[in-house]
């Protein structure tokens, strides 16, 4: 735990710099608490106060707790005041503590100043402090002087004394890919298991405008900097009133004020008892009102306004807060932001969000047969259709594609391949050579490293996948078939990259509909057809199972998934139909 202090004089603006500097390392995921020193007579509670009953009586410690906080009061009476030391080691470990107050404890210390308050600073008061927040210049002084208001600088200054670092990625295991031993051929269960348990982010965190942060993932809780709506207004265009004001009687008669309420310029004054103001939708309640009737159920009669009786106390007002209070939770983290979410965040006052730098997903093709799209006729060539699939279906899924390019059968550019990407890539995906031939480079190279599990999964189609870190960074060794690629790259790495770029693990739920085909499956395996909807709901699965028919990737708007168990399908029988929609694929 690194610990900061501030301090200063009385109105020098102490507090404001401490709600600036604790609200600027929590949106930079850091976990930050404070301790304030008070005068012996300062209370928390308000006299009569449960708690204050409780300590008035004697209690020695009381803990007041709710599903929202724990405050306990300890009394020390005729015990010694604590050292700041004791009171620090009883925190729950965090990153920073800043710590207002406690002038002579030993802890480095930015000191606030304000001119207002018209003490002149001409020196510093003792040698822990580091630095001075002003807001007018101080050249005599012999200390770094920052703008009281510029709080990004003064972090920064914070950082450097007490070397704290913004949380970076854990970084995964050596073994998180290892697989439970003994298993001769993993369910596909169990493979996802593993990965939901052993990974974690890898992406750092940076602050981004809310305005831009579309599509990005949340990298810590944001909480409301203010109540929506901010203060009670109204919901319509009307009569505001207090309610308690009504005359009796099957018609309400009351004075119409001659001012109005409207949003952007609300009546300042006070509704008299009794009186009725004209209020527009949006505008602030103005004091004395509580109550605004429509404006289509009233009659007004020069200064008078009239409606029948039997509007309910509190119509058509909203509450301070009633949509979202100051203070509470507004998006987890792991989120990812949408465009509704920008609204909220924007109308909640938090004009930058704390994410996760976009997962960079660099792609890989290997195999000498390969060539570019277009550039050869030779029919010994295969066209790499592989890396634009992946490439495209990375960037579909939000992150940032890095295209690796393709490494012929060559087990040294292989390697030069691994280690330029290991630079550029949170994650490498690379297609071919995965299983244990003797033309399977990148099985062979990823061995050296130590780190290589084969995953022989019961999966049809897929062959086994290599799944091992190059120099810290996860490698998704996957099978050369373009068929099998898109099968098992949906399957395992949609979910695992989800974790990796600080998001949810994502589980494939699917949609069981009506079966238009008839098969036969046999036990052992869990099953991937291409599929796609007809026109009665139904799903028609692609003529051919033939790993190599590419084109039915592309018929497919889905894929049906059967289960590990033998199943017969006849029309009618319900199959589970996963989407390309659901799998992010648009
Ligand atoms: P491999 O996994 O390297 O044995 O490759 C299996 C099959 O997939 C072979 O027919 C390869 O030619 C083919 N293949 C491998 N990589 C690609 C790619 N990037 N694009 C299209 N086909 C590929
Ligand atoms: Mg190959």
């Amino acid at each position: 735990m690194k610990i900061f202090g501030v301090t200063g004089w009385k109105n020098s603006g102490k507090t404001g710099l401490m709600e600036r500097l604790i609200a600027h390392f929590t949106a930079q995921g850091l976990r930050v608490s404070t301790l304030k020193h008070t005068h012996h007579g300062v209370d928390l509670e308000k006299p009569g106060t449960d708690t204050h009953r409780h300590r008035v009586a004697g209690a020695q410690e009381v803990v007041l707790a709710s599903s929202a906080r724990i405050t306990t009061l300890h009394e020390l009476r005729d015990d010694p005041a604590p050292r700041l030391a004791e009171l620090i080691a009883g925190l729950t470990p965090c990153d920073l503590v800043l710590v207002e107050g406690f002038k002579g404890a030993s802890h480095p210390k930015i000191e606030a100043h304000r001119v207002e308050t018209g003490e002149d600073l001409l020196a510093p008061s003792n040698d822990t402090i580091r630095a001075v927040a002003s807001n007018e210049a101080l050249p005599d002084l012999d200390l770094p002087v920052f703008d009281l208001d510029d709080t990004a600088a003064i972090a920064a200054f914070i950082a450097d004394v007490t070397g704290l670092a913004p949380r970076k990625p854990k970084g995964l295991k050596n073994d998180c890919f290892a697989l439970p031993p003994g298993v001769h051929w993993t369910p596909v269960d169990e493979a996802l298991d593993t990965l939901r348990d052993r990974l974690s982010p890898v992406v750092g965190t940076e602050t981004v405008p809310t305005a831009n942060s579309r599509g990005r993932i949340l990298a810590a809780d944001h909480m409301a900097a203010r109540s929506n709506p901010p203060g009670a207004n109204s919901a319509v265009d009307g009569y505001a009133f207090a309610y308690a004001g009504l005359p009796a009687g099957d018609v309400t008669e009351m004075p119409l004020m001659a001012e109005r309420a409207a949003a952007g310029g609300p009546f300042t004054g006070t509704v008299p008892m009794g009186h009725a103001i004209r209020i527009l939708t949006g505008a602030l309640l103005p004091d004395g009102v509580d109550t605004v009737v429509l404006q289509e159920d009233v009659q007004v009669d020069g200064q008078t306004l009239r409606f029948p009786a039997g509007v309910k106390p509190g119509a058509n007002a909203r509450a301070a807060g009633e949509d979202v209070e100051a203070g509470k939770l507004a998006l987890p983290a792991g989120h990812k932001m949408r465009a509704p979410d920008v609204a909220l965040l924007s109308a909640l006052g938090l004009p930058d969000v704390q994410a996760f730098k976009p997962l960079r997903v660099g792609v890989l093709s290997t195999g000498d047969e390969l060539a570019e799209p277009g550039t050869t006729t030779d029919t010994a060539r295969t066209y790499d259709a592989n890396r634009p699939m992946l490439l495209s279906l990375a960037e579909g899924w939000g992150y940032t594609p890095i295209d690796l390019g393709h490494v012929a059968d060559d087990r040294d550019a292989l390697r030069a391949a691994f280690d330029t990407a290991a630079t550029q890539a949170d994650v490498i995906l690379t297609s071919g050579g995965a299983s244990a031939g003797d033309e399977d480079h990148v099985s062979a190279l990823l061995k050296e490293t130590g780190s290589l599990h084969h995953w022989r999964i019961a999966i049809k189609p897929g062959r086994p996948l290599a799944l091992a870190q190059w120099n810290g960074t996860p490698v998704f060794g996957l099978p050369g078939n373009p068929v099998a690629a898109l099968v098992t790259t949906l399957i395992f790495a949609r979910p695992a990259f989800s974790v990796l770029a600080g998001g949810p693990w994502l589980a494939s739920a699917g949609t069981m509909l009506p079966a238009a085909f008839t098969k036969s499956k046999k036990a052992g395996r869990r099953e991937y057809l291409r599929a796609r909807l007809n026109e009665d709901g139904r799903v028609e699965a692609f003529k051919s199972e033939g790993s190599g028919r590419i084109s039915g990737l592309s018929w497919a708007t889905g894929l049906v998934e059967l289960p590990d168990g033998a199943m017969d399908i006849a029309p009618g029988t319900p199959v589970r139909f996963l989407s390309y929609d659901s799998l992010g694929i648009t």
